[in-house]
C-alpha cells in the first residue's frame, strides 16, 4: 500500500508571531483554506521560504459546506492537482468514505471521479502534511492589511506589495510574493432569516476591513459580490432510511491519487448515501416563507449548479427536486442533505425539511445559512494569476469568483508556483487549455471573468478527449518536475508508467491480425465485413466488447507483462483517433500562446481595421496572448486577424 501515513494531529503547533525566525519571506499566503493549503504546500515545494497566516490553525483545510471531492469537471482537477503533487487528492484518498465514478454511462474521458469524505480526517490529513513541508511556517493570526510600495511614477497604476500587517502586532512582515486565498471572507455578511451579521462562514469573523479598502481604493481593483448557502446538518438517528432510496458505492473505490494503489477505507466499509425527494409541502415553505427571507431577496448572483432550494423552487415550480442524504463522517451523528441549502428562519427551516418523507421527524443540529462576499474581477490578474497591476499580489480561490474546493485547489497550487517564480526570480509560468483542465479554469477566468460563480464543468474544455482523469500524471508530472514543485519519487513513478505505457503501446501496434484470425481468435468481436486488412492490437483495443485484459490472454507472451496498465492501455486505444484529430489544432492554439501581446498596447491607436467593441474589450481585459484574446467574448476572427498582424509587425 502506498498511502501516506499521516500524522494524526488534532490543530497545528500555532506559532505566535513572537517566535517566527524571520520578519521576511519569499511567499506569504493569507488564508488556510483549499487553495491557500496548495498554495503554501506548493511555494514551499519550489524551494521558496513561506509563510502560511490564516485566522484559526485548527480550521486549515476545513470543508466549508458538502464533505465531498472530486466530480464530474471537478474530479479533473484534483488529479491534475495531484499529478503536480497537490495535497486535496492524497487527503482525498485518506478521509474518503464512500467513492463513485460518476458518468460512467459516458466515455472515460468524461468520467468523473468523486468521494464523500470524513470531515475530520480531511482536515488531520492537511494539517498533517503541512507540518511536514520544510521551509513552511505557519502563522495563527488575522491579516489586517496588505503593505503597498509607492507607485513608480515611470508606470502609471502600477503598484508593488511587499507583505502583510497583522492584526494586533506591531511589526509588518515582508515578502516578494503575497498570496490572498481569503475565501468567502472578504467584507463577508452572514444570513439566516432575517438576521444579517459579519461573517465569512459560521462561527469565523470576516477579514480585515482594511484588507477590502487597500484592494478597491488603493489598488484600485474592480471587486464584485456573489454568494452561496448551505443546508442545515440533520441528526442521523432521526432520519428514516426505509423512506429513502439506498445508494452504495463503487465496489472497488478508485483512488484520486496517481501515487496510491488504494484508499484508505476498504471497500467493505465505505458508508452509503441516501437518495430522496422534495414534496409539494416543501415549495409550500419556501413560499410562505419568502418575506422572511433576507438572502433570497437579493440581486447577488449565486452558484447556478447547486441552487438553494428557494431558487431550485421558484425556478421551476411544481416539480419534485432530489436530495440527497449524505454521510459527514465514519463517526459523525450527522447527515449532510445535499439539495436542501436554504437561509429561511430556523423554525420554518425544521418544517421545511419535515414536509420530505424520509426527514418526517428529523432533528436539525445545525441550521441552514447564506454568505455574500466580495470578489476580484478575475480579468484583472495574468495567467500566473498575479494582478497585473500590482506586482507580486496574487490571488486564488473563491476570491477570484470560483466556488468549489476543486477551483481553489487548482488556482492555489499554481499562484503558489509562480509567487515561488517570482520570489526566486524565475520567470512566471502558465498552463495552456490544450495541457490540462487547470489552464482551461485559469483561461476562463483571466480572459473572460465571470458573472456568476464558476465551477468546472467537461465541457468547458475544447479538448477534452486529451485531457482524462487517466492521464493527468503524463500531461503534467514532467512539467511539474521541471519547475520544481513535484517530488523526485513522484516524477520517477510518472516516467516509469510512461515508459511501460509507450513499450505496451508499440506491443499493440507491432500486433497485427488479419481479419479471418481476428475471427478465429477473437470471435467475440465484431470486426466490419468490410475490414479485409489487417488490424493492429491498437485497433482492436477501440472494439467495444474486447478488454485489454482478454486479449493478452490471447497474446500472454508480448502483452502479459503490461497487465497492470489493463484500464490505460484501453482508454488510449479508445481516445487515439480523437487525439490525431486534435493535435494540429493543439498545435496552432500552443503556437498563439506564444504570441505575447504588450501589456502597454494603446489598443485605440491601432489599425482602422478594428472595431471599436473590439477596443474596448482588449483595453479593458489586456490578454497577455494572442491565443487568450482569440477567447475573449465579442472578439471576432476579423479582430484577431488584425492582432496577428500587429504582432507579427511588433516583432
Ligand atoms: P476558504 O476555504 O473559504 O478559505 C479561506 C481561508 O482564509 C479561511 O481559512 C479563513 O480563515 C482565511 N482568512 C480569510 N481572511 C483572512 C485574513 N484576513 N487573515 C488570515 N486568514 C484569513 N462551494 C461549492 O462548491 N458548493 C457550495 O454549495 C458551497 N457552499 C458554500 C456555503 C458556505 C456557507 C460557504 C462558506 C462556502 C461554500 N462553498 C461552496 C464554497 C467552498 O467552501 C469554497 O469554494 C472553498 O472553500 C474555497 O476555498 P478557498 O481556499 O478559496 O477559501
Amino acid at each position: 500500500m502506498k498511502l501516506q501515513p499521516v500524522r494524526m494531529i488534532h490543530s497545528l503547533v500555532s506559532r505566535c508571531i513572537s517566535h517566527l525566525s524571520r520578519q521576511c519571506y519569499d511567499v506569504i499566503v493569507v488564508g488556510g483554506g483549499h487553495a491557500g493549503t496548495e498554495a503554501a504546500a506548493a511555494a514551499a515545494r519550489m524551494g521558496a521560504e513561506t509563510l502560511l497566516v490564516t485566522q484559526k490553525t485548527h480550521t486549515i483545510g476545513a470543508l466549508s459546506c458538502n464533505p465531498s471531492l472530486g466530480g464530474v469537471g471537478k474530479g479533473h482537477l484534483v488529479r491534475e492537482v495531484d499529478a503536480l503533487d497537490g495535497l486535496c487528492g492524497r487527503a482525498g484518498d485518506w478521509a474518503g468514505i464512500n467513492f463513485s465514478i460518476l458518468n460512467r454511462r459516458k466515455g472515460p474521458a468524461v468520467w468523473g471521479p468523486r468521494a464523500q469524505l470524513d470531515r475530520q480526517r480531511y482536515r488531520e490529513f492537511i494539517q498533517g502534511e503541512l507540518q511536514s513541508i520544510s521551509r513552511l511556517t505557519v502563522l495563527e493570526g488575522s491579516v489586517e492589511d496588505l503593505l503597498v510600495a509607492e507607485p513608480n511614477p515611470d508606470e502609471p497604476g502600477s503598484h508593488r506589495v511587499t507583505g502583510i500587517s497583522l492584526e494586533n502586532v506591531l511589526n509588518p512582515i515582508t515578502a516578494s510574493s503575497v498570496i490572498l486565498t481569503t475565501g468567502t471572507f472578504l467584507s463577508g455578511s452572514l444570513f439566516v432569516g432575517q438576521t444579517t451579521s459579519p461573517g465569512g462562514r459560521i462561527g469565523d469573523a470576516p477579514s480585515s476591513a482594511g484588507l477590502s479598502h487597500t484592494l478597491k481604493e488603493r489598488l484600485g481593483l474592480r471587486v464584485g459580490r456573489l454568494r452561496t448557502g448551505t443546508p442545515p446538518r440533520i441528526v442521523k438517528e432521526s432520519v428514516d432510511f426505509a423512506l429513502a432510496e439506498l445508494h452504495p458505492p463503487d465496489r472497488h473505490p478508485t483512488p484520486f491519487s496517481f501515487m496510491n494503489t488504494h484508499t484508505r477505507c476498504k471497500a467493505e466499509e465505505q458508508v452509503p448515501c441516501y437518495l430522496t425527494y422534495t414534496t409539494p409541502g416543501v415549495e409550500r415553505v419556501v413560499q410562505e416563507s419568502l418575506h422572511l427571507n433576507c438572502h433570497i431577496q437579493q440581486d447577488t448572483k449565486g452558484p447556478r449548479y447547486c441552487p438553494s432550494i428557494e431558487s431550485r423552487v421558484l425556478r421551476f415550480p411544481g416539480r419534485s427536486h432530489q436530495v440527497w442524504l449524505e454521510p459527514e463522517g465514519v463517526t459523525s451523528d450527522l447527515l449532510y442533505p445535499q439539495g436542501l441549502s436554504m437561509t429561511m428562519p430556523p423554525e420554518m427551516q425544521l418544517r421545511l425539511i419535515r414536509e420530505i418523507p424520509a426527514l418526517h421527524r428529523a432533528e436539525i443540529h445545525s441550521p441552514g445559512y447564506g454568505v455574500q462576499y466580495d470578489y476580484v474581477c478575475p480579468t484583472q490578474l495574468s495567467s500566473a494569476l498575479q494582478v497585473k497591476t500590482t506586482q507580486g499580489l496574487f490571488l486564488a480561490g473563491q476570491i477570484n469568483g470560483t466556488t468549489g474546493y476543486e477551483e481553489a485547489a487548482a488556482q492555489g497550487l499554481w499562484a503558489g508556483v509562480n509567487a515561488a517564480c517570482r520570489a526566486l526570480s524565475t520567470p512566471p509560468v502558465s498552463l495552456s487549455r490544450t495541457e490540462s483542465y487547470i489552464g482551461v479554469l485559469i483561461d476562463d477566468l483571466v480572459s473572460r471573468g465571470v458573472t456568476e460563480p464558476y465551477r468546472m464543468f467537461t465541457s468547458r474544455a475544447e479538448f477534452r478527449t486529451s485531457l482524462r482523469p487517466d492521464n493527468a500524471d503524463l500531461r503534467l508530472t514532467p512539467k511539474g518536475y521541471e519547475l520544481g514543485c513535484v517530488s523526485p519519487s513522484r516524477y520517477r513513478e510518472a516516467m516509469r508508467v510512461q515508459r511501460s505505457l509507450q513499450d505496451a503501446m508499440a506491443a499493440l501496434q507491432a500486433l497485427t491480425l488479419s481479419t479471418a484470425s481476428c475471427r478465429e481468435k477473437l470471435p467475440d468481436v465484431r470486426v466490419s465485413e468490410s475490414k479485409n486488412a489487417a488490424l493492429t492490437g491498437m485497433e482492436l483495443l477501440q472494439y467495444k466488447e474486447l478488454s485489454f485484459e482478454t486479449l493478452a490472454s490471447v497474446f500472454p507472451e508480448r502483452l502479459s507483462s503490461y497487465l497492470e496498465f489493463s484500464q490505460r492501455l484501453k482508454i488510449e486505444a479508445v481516445y487515439k483517433p480523437h487525439c490525431d484529430i486534435n493535435k494540429k489544432e493543439i498545435e496552432r492554439i500552443q503556437k498563439e500562446e506564444k504570441m505575447f501581446l504588450p501589456q502597454d498596447i494603446d489598443y485605440f491607436s491601432l489599425p482602422a481595421s478594428l472595431s471599436q467593441e473590439a477596443r474596448e474589450i482588449l483595453d479593458r481585459v489586456r490578454p497577455t496572448t494572442l491565443g487568450a484574446a482569440t477567447r475573449l467574448e465579442g472578439i471576432t476572427p476579423a479582430a484577431v486577424v488584425s492582432l496577428y498582424n500587429y504582432v507579427q509587425f511588433a516583432e
